[in-house]
């Protein structure tokens, strides 16, 4: 499974699961370059997404090639 930052930013961009973690907590922020499945509380380094959603997205949109 492709795992690369550009495939990962593009999935947390069209999740609807996606919880930024961090410091920041500005909601009101704009959906900006640190949108991305690792500033996600989901976020797993093995399998990227406990939730399984990962896999999922980037099939359905076509982002793994
Ligand atoms: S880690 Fe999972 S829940 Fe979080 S943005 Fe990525 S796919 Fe979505």
């Amino acid at each position: 499974m492709k795992k690369d930052a550009k495939t990962m930013k593009k999935v947390a961009e069209r999740c609807t699961q996606y919880a930024p973690n961090g410091e920041c907590h500005c909601t009101n922020s704009t959906a900006g370059d640190n949108v991305t499945c690792k500033n996600c509380t989901h976020y797993e380094p093995d399998e990227v997404c406990t939730l399984h959603l990962y896999k999922e997205i980037a099939e359905n949109h076509d982002l793994m090639s």
